[in-house]
C-alpha cells in the first residue's frame, strides 16, 4: 500500500530503533522497543512516520578475547542494501557551520501490507566537513558535543525534514526518551508570533508527547549553556531557554516535559517513581510490550497458528493458550532449545546438553543490571547445582565503550566460568542482537533478570521470554512488578530497596528460590512446569505486546 503523506499526523522520534540484526542502529531495550512500536503501528494501520539517524558505523560489533576483554569493531553495514536514499536535504548550524543532511527511508510492512516509513538522517554528505560526516557515524560515541550536535540532527533536522519530505498534516510529535526534545525548540521557532506572547508554548505542548525511561535523575541528558550556546549558539533566546529546560543546565527530559501535553513512564511502578521525580507534572503510564510476532520462535509460531489462529494480529487471543495440550507445549520448547544448544555448542564447544535446566542473562551489561549476581557465592551455587539439580547457563551483552564497570562484569563471567566449569557450564556469546535475542530468550528454560532496585524502569526481554514459554526469574521492579504471578507466570527474587547490603540480601533471596522451588519443580514436577509455561504466555504474552501499549499510545496520547 502506498504510503498518503497526506494522512501521516503521528511524528515517532527516537535516538536509536532497532528494527533487524542486519541494520544496527540501536544498542539495547530503547532501540528494540522504537522498533517494535513501528511494527506494531503498521500492523495496526496507525498513520506514524519514524525519524531516528543512521550511524554508518553502527553501536559496534563485540568480540570477547579469553581474558574477558571487550574489543569494540566498526559494525560493517551497507545502508544501500536495506533503505533508499531520498532526494531531498534539509540543514541545521552546528557551531556556527552549516551541516547539511540527507534522509535514507525504511520502509516496516504490516502484516495486511500498511507500511510504516522510517526515516534516518545522514550528514554524511559532500561539502559537510570531515567532522560533521562523521556525527552520523556512531550511536553514543563521541564527547557531549558530538552528543549535543547529534540531538541537533535528530529534533531539529528531523522536523524539518518531514517537512520537507511533503508531510505537512503532522499534528502529534513523539520523543521516545529525552534526546530528541530539541524538536520542540523547532517546533516553537515554526509558531513564532509577531503578537505577545511570542512564543506559542500552549500550541506546541498540545502536539508533544513524552515517554521518559530513565529512573534516576543522573540518568538524564543534561548539557552546559556554554556547550549549549557554542553548538546552538542564540537558537531561542537562552532565557527563554533556561525557563523550559532548567536554570543551571540544559535538561533534555525537563525541556520534554514542559513541552509536552502527555507524559508517561514505561511501566507502572516507573510512572509512579517518575511522579515522585517530577511532582509539577502529571506523569502516566503506559507498560511497554514487544512485537508479538517478532519475538516469536519459529517453533512456537507453528504451535500458535494451529491452536490459535490469527494471534499476530491479536496477541490477545494468546490467553488461549492455556488450552493448547501440555505435551504439545513442552515438545515446542524443546525444539527451541535444541536449536539454541546447537548452536552455544557449535560456537563455543562447551558441550551443553539438551535435558539440563538452562538459564538464560542477556542485555547490556552495566552495573546496575548486575549479571554477577548469581555469582555472589559460588561456593553455594555449585553446592546447589551438586545436590538439588543441575544447571547450565547462557550469557550475553555489550559493555558501552565507555563503561568500565561494564566491561569489568563481562571479565569476571569470564573467569568464573573457569573456575567452575567442572560443575557448572557457563557460556558468554559474543555480539548480542536482535536475532541471537530471539534463540536465547526461546531456547533457555528460565529467563534471570537481577537488576538493582529501583533502576530497571520496565525491562523487555522477560516479555519476549513469556511469548515463547519460558518463565522468569526477577528482581521485582519495572514490568515484573506486573507481570509475576508467583509460581503461575514465574518467581520473584525478593528485593529489598538500595541499601548498603542489598547484593547480599537479593543473592540470598535468589539462591533460596533456586534452591527450594525452581530446580525441583523442573526435575520433579514437569507437569507443573508446563503449565507454568501456559501462564506465562496466556496472562503475559498476551498483555505484554506492543499491540496492546500502540492502542493505549492511540487513545491516551495521540488522539
Ligand atoms: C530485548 C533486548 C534488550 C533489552 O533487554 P532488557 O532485559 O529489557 O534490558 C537488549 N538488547 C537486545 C538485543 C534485545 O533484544
Amino acid at each position: 500500500m502506498k504510503i498518503r503523506k497526506q494522512k501521516i499526523r503521528i511524528a515517532y522520534f527516537s535516538m536509536e530503533i532497532g528494527l533487524d540484526s542486519r541494520i544496527p542502529t540501536y544498542s539495547g531495550g530503547l532501540g528494540i522497543l522504537a522498533g517494535d512500536t513501528i511494527k506494531s503501528c503498521a500492523d495496526l494501520n496507525v498513520p506514524v512516520i519514524a525519524v531516528t539517524l543512521l550511524y554508518r558505523k553502527g553501536y559496534f560489533y563485540q568480540k570477547i578475547d579469553e581474558q574477558g576483554q571487550q574489543q569494540e569493531l566498526p559494525y560493517e553495514w551497507n545502508p544501500r542494501k536495506f533503505l533508499k536514499l531520498l532526494p531531498r536535504k534539509v540543514t541545521v548550524t552546528i557551531e556556527g557551520r552549516t551541516v547539511s543532511i540527507q534522509a535514507w527511508q525504511y520502509r516496516v510492512s504490516g502484516i495486511d501490507g500498511y507500511s510504516v516509513p522510517v526515516i534516518l538522517l545522514d550528514t554524511d554528505v559532500p561539502g559537510n566537513s570531515e567532522y560533521d560526516r562523521n556525527l552520523s557515524y556512531y550511536l553514543y560515541g563521541g564527547d557531549e558535543k558530538y552528543r549535543l550536535a547529534q540531538e541537533i540532527i535528530l529534533g531539529i533536522g528531523g522536523v524539518r525534514m518531514l517537512k520537507e519530505l511533503g508531510y505537512h498534516r503532522i499534528n502529534r510529535y513523539h520523543m521516545n526518551e529525552g534526546h530528541a526534545s530539541l524538536l520542540t525548540l523547532e517546533l516553537l521557532r515554526d509558531r513564532k508570533r509577531q503578537e505577545e506572547p511570542i512564543w506559542d508554548v500552549d500550541g506546541v505542548r498540545r502536539m508533544c508527547v513524552f515517554t521518559t525511561h530513565t529512573p534516576v535523575a543522573a540518568g538524564h541528558d543534561q548539557f552546559s549553556y556554554d556547550l549549549v550556546t557554542q553548538v546552538l549558539a542564540e537558537f531561542i533566546p537562552v532565557d527563554f531557554l533556561k525557563q523550559l529546560g532548567g536554570e543551571d543546565r540544559l535538561n533534555m527530559t525537563l525541556l520534554a516535559l514542559n513541552l509536552s501535553h502527555y507524559i508517561n513512564g514505561v511501566a507502572k511502578q516507573h510512572g509512579k517513581v517518575s511522579q515522585k521525580m517530577f511532582p509539577a507534572y502529571d506523569i502516566n503510564s503506559i507498560t511497554n510490550g514487544v512485537h508479538s510476532s517478532t519475538w516469536v520462535c519459529d517453533s512456537f509460531k507453528g504451535l500458535y497458528d494451529k491452536y490459535i489462529p490469527g494471534w499476530k494480529n491479536d496477541p490477545f487471543s494468546l490467553r488461549y493458550a492455556l488450552r493448547i495440550p501440555k505435551e504439545e507445549v513442552w515438545n515446542t520448547h524443546q525444539e527451541a532449545k535444541k536449536l539454541l544448544i546447537d548452536y552455544v555448542n557449535e560456537k563455543t564447544n562447551a558441550g551443553m546438553d539438551y535435558e539440563t535446566l538452562t538459564i538464560g542473562f542477556a542485555r547490556r551489561t552495566t552495573a546496575y543490571k548486575r549479571a554477577d549476581l548469581l555469582f555472589f557465592d559460588t561456593g553455594r551455587l555449585i553446592n546447589i547445582a551438586q545436590n538439588v539439580g543441575k544447571i547450565q547457563l547462557i550469557f550475553s551483552g555489550k559493555a558501552h565503550p565507555k563503561d568500565s564497570p561494564g566491561k569489568e562484569l563481562i571479565k569476571k563471567i569470564i573467569t568464573t566460568s573457569g573456575q567452575i566449569k567442572d560443575n557448572i557450564k557457563i557460556v558468554y556469546l559474543e555480539d548480542y542482537n536482535i536475532e541471537l535475542a530471539k534463540m536465547l530468550i526461546s531456547g533457555v528454560d528460565l529467563w534471570l533478570n537481577t537488576p538493582r532496585k529501583p533502576r530497571e524502569a520496565s525491562g523487555t526481554s522477560g516479555m519476549k521470554a513469556s511469548h515463547n514459554g519460558v518463565a522468569s526469574l526477577s528482581i521485582l521492579d519495572g514490568w515484573w512488578i506486573e507481570g509475576c504471578i508467583e509460581g503461575l507466570t514465574g518467581w520473584a527474587i525478593d528485593s529489598v530497596l538500595d541499601t548498603e547490603s542489598i547484593d547480599e540480601k537479593d543473592a540470598h533471596s535468589l539462591y533460596e528460590k533456586l534452591e527450594l522451588v525452581i530446580i525441583p519443580t523442573f526435575y520433579k514436577h514437569r507437569e507443573m512446569w508446563i503449565d507454568i509455561m501456559r501462564h506465562s504466555i496466556a496472562i503475559n504474552g498476551s498483555f505484554f505486546n506492543t499491540h496492546r501499549m500502540v492502542q493505549q499510545y492511540v487513545l491516551h496520547a495521540y488522539l
